[in-house]
């Protein structure tokens, strides 16, 4: 930071913006940007304090506020995913992959320019300083600094090779956490000029592509610093971007768009209508998932309440079409139906996370956490191997085979569902970092009124202040493999706030104590919120009942969901090193068991726990398993390495009796059946004398 005048960006904002002359007119900003500057490197602007700000008027009161990056550290089973990540991809990937190497754009150098550096980065930052690596710091603070040090002259940044605006909308986000983490007042400054550039040059040289289905990310950005430093000309900006950005809640009012895609309409990129005329954007899985923020971001600049639920009734059409059992929609990579051997692209679980938990904290709603967990608990971990070295492009609720074949995407090519380090396509590799960096940074949330809420459950620590007095809580948990949660509050002296602790939609009880003394809770799918003068050392012991059920999906099928884990069943798995790829490599996996498995109406579960194993989603020691007795449909076949859809109310083969089945969590085993027939009636009626018809 040496050397560097933290007043010459706004001084060039204010030119840019053409209003320097009338500086003097303008005492109320300029006091609000001189305070931000001033305050940006004190530790209230880091992790020392963990608070968030407050949002400055006019922009909408939300009712929970996300904790600045770091203020949120992983514990229990979730630190050693978080070390695996580390150990894997996520703390390696620029050794090996040169698209985020030394020849990064985003170091100054001829490489990759576009937005694999700023992905990489997205979730590289905040990894880092969760697990307090000094190596992995490093690593990132490279690209930041690059990216800080190398402003263009007009207050445009990054890669002089390209002027596109959406790589420059994820590196905004890098940045925003970046700040929080350190305070560098650099931050500050750069994004105070580049949107003044912007603001000037967006008129002549609008937002296209990419940029245009997903200014709702950079949206995020603008209101970050408006809080910062209260520049009116920010909501111009910001006004702007929603102008020229994709109305995706006009989308979804009368959504258009409910079958698989056509490869061929895709193709044609034909037509007059606002949909069709870009039709590659509009169901594209990724800018979908980005977009289910869209609404609840720009609520806080419209403050109106149907822009602010919006992303409810985004989610309720993309289930109804494109719903698969692990709480994701299809997207291989455009919407393809329901049709559970369908995949879902990795960048569309990790963005469609990041948006849930932005919209959740706009909304406040507990459902939305239900769905966060749901993804993060299952497709997540879902599309990796255990040492994270290796990762699939599209994944399949019912996957039987990963290996070189065209069927069944919309638009992928045939190494989409392979295990490796770029199948298909590199945006996964550099993207999906984010996931689990995030999802620990909102475990815990600040309330609109001073308090804090458990909004997402996992193993964690958290800094944070609460009206004004430093706050430590520790949450010890296996939770979504155990229903019990654990937490003591450390506050610096007593205090007195609201907690709030969610209760999952699908509890069928909830049991709740506070030192020992059994308190009231709240209805599934609620808060219950806790008035009190908190004291050192004060627990809080809260347990969620659930009970294993079968949930109906495509074509009758049924999925088995116990609390927020998804079950399938595992099938024997026979991998292929196809090619070295690096440190790493490219599989093929291949069945080595039969798995065209159907279940009886009112199936029952027996559920068996062992101890959370060392990686926590593993087929090698899965930390819960639930058997039930299914029976063989001979009948239901594969083609080209995909499950054919699910038959609809198939018979069991008489010829096999019931078998036990152990079902796993959704992502232990790589090759799995999630969606199972339902067994027509009297299929359980099998001949155990041996006649056999
Ligand atoms: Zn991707």
């Amino acid at each position: 930071m040496t050397g560097h005048d933290p007043f010459q960006g706004r001084r060039d904002f204010l030119r840019a913006s053409g209003v320097l002359g009338l500086a003097s007119a303008l005492p109320g900003t300029l006091r609000a940007a001189d305070t931000a500057v001033g305050d940006a490197p004190s530790d209230d602007a880091g992790t020392a304090s963990g608070a968030p700000l407050p949002p400055r008027a006019p922009l909408a009161r939300q009712p929970f506020r996300r904790l600045p990056t770091g203020a949120i550290r992983p514990a229990g089973w979730l630190r050693r995913q978080l070390e695996i990540q580390a150990a894997g991809l996520g703390g390696h990937l620029d050794e090996t992959w040169a698209d985020v190497g030394p020849d990064s754009g985003w170091l100054g150098g001829s490489g990759e320019s576009w937005e694999r550096g700023p992905y990489f980065l997205d979730g590289l930052l905040p990894l880092a300083w969760q697990l307090d690596s000094a190596p992995l710091k490093a690593k990132a603070q490279r690209f930041i600094d690059w990216t800080l040090e190398n402003p263009w002259p007009s207050g445009m940044f990054g890669p002089r090779s390209n002027d596109d605006w959406w790589p420059r909308m994820v590196m905004l986000k890098v940045l925003t956490q970046y700040h929080e983490l350190t305070g560098d007042a650099r931050v500050i400054g750069l994004m105070t000029n580049y949107f003044a550039y912007q603001l000037g040059e967006l008129p002549k040289r609008p937002l296209r592509d990419w940029g245009r289905s997903r200014w709702q990310d950079e949206l995020l950005s603008v209101l970050w610093l408006y809080d910062r430093t209260g520049d009116p000309r920010l909501l111009q900006l910001a006004a702007l971007l929603r102008r020229q950005g994709f109305d995706w809640q006009g989308m979804f009012a009368d959504f258009p768009f409910k079958q698989k895609v056509d490869v061929a309409a895709l193709e044609a990129k034909g037509g007059d209508d606002v949909f069709m005329k870009d039709l590659g954007q509009r169901v594209h899985g990724v800018n979908i998932a980005m977009a289910l923020k869209s609404s609840p971001v720009w609520s806080l600049v419209s403050g109106r309440v149907q822009d602010r639920e919006a992303v409810h009734h985004q989610l309720k059409m993309l289930d109804a079409y494109h719903g698969l059992p692990n709480g994701m929609f299809s997207a291989d990579e455009h919407l393809a139906g329901r049709n559970p051997s369908q995949g879902t692209e990795l960048c569309t679980v990790v963005e469609t996370m990041f948006s849930l938990e932005v919209a959740l904290a706009i909304t406040g709603a507990p459902a939305l956490a239900d769905r966060l967990e749901t993804i993060a608990y299952n497709a997540l971990p879902g599309a990796f191997t255990d040492d994270m070295w290796a990762h699939q492009y599209d994944q399949e609720p019912n996957q039987v085979e990963s290996s070189l074949h065209r069927r069944p995407w919309t638009s992928n090519g045939p190494e989409a569902n392979l295990f490796g380090l770029e199948p298909h396509f590199g945006c996964c590799t550099a993207n999906f970092h984010q996931g689990w960096p995030k999802l620990t940074g909102s475990l815990w949330m600040a309330t609109a009124d001073g308090g804090v809420a458990a909004m997402v459950y996992a193993p964690c620590t958290v800094r944070t202040k609460v009206q004004g007095v430093p706050l430590r809580i520790e949450q010890s948990t296996d939770y979504p493999f155990r229903s019990r949660v654990d937490i003591v509050l450390h506050p610096a002296r007593a205090v007195a706030f609201e907690l709030k602790l969610r209760i999952p939609g699908w509890a069928t009880g909830s049991t709740l104590a506070v030192n020992g003394q059994a308190q009231p809770t709240a209805r599934a799918g609620h808060f219950v919120t806790l008035h009190r003068e908190w004291r050192p050392g004060d627990t809080i012991a809260l347990s969620f009942e659930s009970a294993p059920k079968a949930v109906p999906g495509f074509n009758d099928s049924v999925s088995v969901r116990d609390g927020a884990l998804v079950f399938a069943l595992p099938i024997a798995e026979s991998w292929i090193k196809w090619r070295q790829r690096g440190l790493t490599a490219d599989w093929l996996v291949y069945p080595a068991s039969r798995w065209s498995m159907g279940l009886p109406e009112n199936a029952t579960f027996r559920r068996v726990e062992q101890p959370v194993g060392p990686v926590p989603f593993s087929r090698r020691h899965p930390p819960v398993t639930l058997s039930v007795e299914g029976r063989l449909v001979a009948s239901w076949k594969a083609e080209e390495g995909a499950a054919d859809p699910v038959p609809r109310r198939p018979q069991a083969d008489a010829s096999d009796p019931p078998q036990l089945l152990t079902l796993l969590p959704y992502a232990a085993p790589k090759l799995r059946i999630t969606a199972f027939p339902l067994l027509a009636p009297g299929s359980d009626e099998h001949p155990r004398d041996g006649h056999v018809s």
